[in-house]
């Protein structure tokens, strides 16, 4: 039997493994390793804002590969031995392989240094609910949070938004800012959705500082380009993902957006491995890095898997041109955009919500 490992359980391999029957019928075997849980980006921010809990958000990895019939292995990728087609653990284990498939998604790595506590990151995503217990204990003592976010882009927005949501749900104070190298909030937003972002975050009282270079941050203090200090007690660093460290120990051409993969999401270098989502950069593209370009490419993926197992020919994915994006803004309503048509409101917040909520049903 012709062994697939899946590393990571990312957007697309939900996908592919619930496709394993299919795999099992081709005579492939499946394997999935991952370090424990699959969280869902989408409705982190709701989490820390109060509206979801964290069975909303997560998915146990060994409870879906046990109800998909695929073997699982918990661990850590480290790096790839190619030459023995090896998976190599964190704890030395080795996984053999004949088809391997990355979707381990990316983390943040900010172009500053940081050091001290109050620091969190958008992701991992499970620590925004750490971060939620953290900001209510706060809010409980009656302390004065001083909140800043580094990164006008989506999730800094979307992030102090339902930090702000839970302050006033919680009767805490909390002094919010924002502050973003770029010249405009959501930068690849139509005009009229940038500047209703500003307007949301001003009203609601976060002080937006657009056009705003941070140096370092150290020891509860943000310093500025400026050499001005802004002392905090939660720095939110947004300021981008970055692909996942596993990318460059595989030793396979790579670029700074991901492990560089053809339109057959497989690498030029290997015919064997194949890579998609976050940690993914495909050929001819600069795609954002977003969920829903992982969610698009798993069909493909599951098909090119199978049909490079049979020496068939493979499938190209094109990145569609537009998506959906929608924003949780906290107080009950939502920014969305479809390419350039945009809206806010109750509606925009019920279409992320029933879209979020059926993608996670989908796989539960
Ligand atoms: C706050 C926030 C909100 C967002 N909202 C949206 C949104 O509304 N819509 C949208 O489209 N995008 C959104 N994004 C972007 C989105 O998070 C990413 O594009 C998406 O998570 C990437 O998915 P992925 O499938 O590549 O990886 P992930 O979903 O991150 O999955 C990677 C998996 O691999 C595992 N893993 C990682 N490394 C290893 C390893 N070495 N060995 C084994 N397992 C490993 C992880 O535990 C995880 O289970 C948001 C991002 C943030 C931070």
């Amino acid at each position: 039997m012709q062994h697939v490992v899946l590393v990571g359980l990312g957007h697309a391999h939900l996908y592919v493994g619930s496709r394993a029957a299919q795999f099992r019928r081709e005579g492939l075997r499946l394997t999935l390793i991952d370090d424990g849980e699959f969280w869902y980006s989408s409705i982190g921010s709701g989490m820390l804002g109060g509206r979801y809990e964290r069975a909303d958000d997560v998915i146990d990895a060994e409870a879906f590969a046990t109800r998909h019939g695929i073997d699982f292995i918990k661990g850590r990728a480290v790096s790839i031995d190619r030459t023995a087609r090896d998976v190599v653990l964190g704890d030395g284990t080795r996984v053999p392989y004949d088809f391997l498939s990355l979707n381990v998604g990316s983390h943040v790595s900010p172009p500053f240094s940081i050091s001290g506590d109050g620091i969190w990151s958008p992701k991992p995503i499970s620590d925004l609910l750490q971060l939620r217990e953290d900001l209510k204990g706060r809010f409980q003592r009656g302390d004065r949070v001083r909140w800043i976010t580094v990164g006008g882009n989506h999730s800094g927005c979307e992030l102090t938004l339902n930090a702000m949501a839970l302050a006033r749900a919680e009767g805490g104070n909390l002094d919010a800012a924002l502050v973003s190298a770029d010249v405009d909030l959501i930068g690849n937003e139509p005009v009229g959705a940038r500047k209703a972002m500003r307007n949301v975050l001003e009203a609601a009282g976060c002080r937006v500082m657009c056009d705003t270079y941070v140096n370092a941050i150290e020891e509860k203090v943000l310093t500025l380009a400026d050499s001005s200090e802004m002392p905090f007690d939660v720095a939110m660093v947004a300021t981008g993902l970055q692909p996942s460290a596993l990318v460059t120990a595989c030793e396979l051409d790579h670029n700074e957006s991901g492990l560089i993969v053809t339109s057959y999401l497989q690498s030029p270098d290997d015919d064997r491995i194949f890579a998609v989502g976050d940690c993914a950069s495909i050929r001819g593209y600069n795609l954002p890095k977003v969920g829903v370009f992982g969610v698009r490419a798993s069909p493909v993926l599951t098909e090119n898997l199978m049909a490079r197992a049979a020496d068939e020919p493979l499938r190209a994915y094109k990145p569609q041109k537009i998506w959906f994006a929608a924003l949780n803004l906290g107080d009950g309503t939502g920014l969305a955009s479809w390419g350039s048509v945009w809206w806010r409101g109750k509606s925009a917040l019920a279409l992320k919500d029933w879209n979020d909520r059926r993608f996670m049903e989908l796989y539960r």
